[in-house]
């Protein structure tokens, strides 16, 4: 089988210590593909090129609308390629084809955007009391370590390459041990459309060795983590002996809020599209519904009929909707968490079991669990499978305090015809981004992140600038 190796200042390198591991391919549950595998001695070659790339500055001293350029001429040639990356993370992370290819369209809008948005990153004038002149300069914050999960695997990349980039800083990717080959791929074209080859490394291995490392590592300014609350956790504790910057894009619980008015065709289509998109594993799925109690038993019917028409199938099928869950386990935790709701006093409606046909591979029928009480663990922890909790309200009052009765804040969905109620639920839903009559929260262009345990920060659209920027502030005087 073939080795992917790492990337190292532009080169194919093996680990230093010649480790690899083996890449699991969801849709068969068959071996794909072996990847060398980073460890600590990779993350401090890979740290010690980009403090020196950094320092001799060949990025960061080019002109912002060159650097522009680059990430402009990667989009292109990206868009070139796009059917090869979208069948390369189709198979790699078990995503339906087309799926995929709409996510390679979001890695190209993104990279498109930061390579116009790289020259209007500035500072300020700031009119000082004392003579002279005074100037905040917007200047890049270093070397930058960006630690990524696999279920979106070169979309959230690149929601962090792009924009660390286009501010001039170095960068090192850690993707998530499931999905790294798509990043190395980026990497490549990355270079190929001029960036300089220094300034990025990529390090497929586990968070524990090659993470851990680049992490704890003093000579890293920024971490940019996305994945789970705990390791988001973990992450700040490391990451506090040396005042790193981190910014984290964490786990989540959000509400799908229904009210009686709302257009109920478009709701349940577009709802169970914001719970099963991905098979359930993505931060922003509506994995609890509250509908309010006059549509609640049409509600539920309709969402059901919907849910058990969906085609679970290889991703490589055109017509497949959901494909496999990226492991073993976590289908597994899926299954684990339908009992522990049916314990708790849940109605199964539909789904939840592993269907006769792909035979291998990683597969689950998406699970309605309704008569859901916010209080229990499934309402409560994040499952990030096919498993939605459905609960009744009464009162606009209710619905809010239900949504917000949870230790996330990521996203969330209102639908009702009623343009004040919406204003009064959108204004009370502590929430990182939100979308009404609609279940689409996340653009290329917007600010997205969370409140609470859902992450510190927000990326994309040009508050990414926040994030990979430092802020010196220069006074001239007169005198
Ligand atoms: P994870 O937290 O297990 O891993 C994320 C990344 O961190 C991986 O690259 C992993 O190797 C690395 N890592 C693990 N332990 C580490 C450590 N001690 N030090 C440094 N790095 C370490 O998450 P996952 O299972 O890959 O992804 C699923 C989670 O990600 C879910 O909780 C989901 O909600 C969250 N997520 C959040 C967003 C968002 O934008 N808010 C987006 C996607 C996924």
């Amino acid at each position: 089988m073939a080795t992917e190796l790492l990337v190292l200042a532009g080169e194919r390198k093996e680990a230093a210590d010649g480790s690899t591991f083996e890449v699991i391919e969801p849709g068969t549950g068959g071996p794909m593909v072996d990847v060398a595998e980073a460890g600590a001695e990779d993350a401090k070659r890979a740290v010690d090129i980009a403090v020196r790339a950094f320092e001799e500055g060949a990025w960061r001293r080019m002109s912002a609308t060159e650097r522009g350029r680059v990430l402009l001429r990667a989009s292109t040639l990206f868009r070139e390629r796009l059917e090869t990356f979208a069948a390369a993370e189709s198979r790699n992370a078990g995503k339906p084809i087309n799926a995929a290819r709409g996510e390679m369209g979001i890695v190209a809008n993104t990279l498109e955007y930061w390579g116009g948005a790289a020259n209007k990153i500035f500072g300020e004038t700031i009119p000082v009391q004392d003579p002279g002149l005074d100037v905040s300069l917007r200047e890049p914050v270093g070397v930058c370590a960006l630690i990524t999960p696999w279920n979106f695997p070169l979309v959230i990349a690149t929601w962090k390459i792009a924009p660390s980039l286009a501010c001039g800083n170095a960068i090192i990717v850690k993707p998530a041990t499931y999905t790294p080959l798509t990043v190395l791929m980026l990497a490549d074209l990355l270079v190929e459309a001029g960036l300089p080859p220094e300034t990025m490394s990529v390090l497929p291995g586990p968070g524990r060795t090659a993470g851990t490392a680049l992490v704890t590592d003093p000579r890293i300014n920024k971490v940019g983590f996305t994945g789970s609350t705990a390791v988001g956790a973990e992450i700040m504790r490391q990451a506090a002996d040396n005042i790193t910057r981190v910014s984290l894009e964490l786990g989540g619980k959000s509400a799908n809020v229904v009210f009686a008015d709302a257009d109920m065709d478009l709701c349940v289509e577009k709802s169970m599209w914001s719970i099963f998109d991905n098979t359930g594993q993505d931060c922003t799925s509506r994995s609890r519904m509250f509908v309010e109690r006059p549509v609640y038993d049409e509600f539920i019917e309709r969402f059901a009929k919907r849910t058990a028409e969906l085609r679970v199938g290889r991703p490589d099928d055109e017509t497949t909707d959901l494909g496999p869950m990226i492991s073993a386990s976590q289908r597994q935790t899926s299954l684990d968490y339908i009992n522990i709701g049916i314990d708790e006093g849940a109605r199964l409606v539909t789904g939840g079991d592993v269907p006769p046909e792909p035979p291998n591979g990683f597969y689950i029928r998406p699970a309605i669990l309704a008569d859901v009480d916010n209080s229990w663990r499934v309402a409560r922890e994040e499952i990030f499978g096919p498993v939605v909790c459905v609960m009744p309200f009464d009162t606009e009052e209710d619905a809010i305090r239900l949504a917000n009765d949870t230790p996330y804040g990521l996203s969330g969905s209102i639908w009702t015809r009623d343009l004040g109620r919406a204003i009064r639920v959108a204004k009370g839903i502590r929430t990182g981004v939100l979308s009404v009559n609609s279940a689409h929260s996340v653009h290329t262009e917007a600010p997205f992140g969370g409140y609470k345990q859902s992450g510190i920060g927000r990326e994309m659209g040009m508050h990414a600038v926040n994030l990979y920027t430092e802020v010196k502030n220069v006074f001239f005087s007169e005198l």
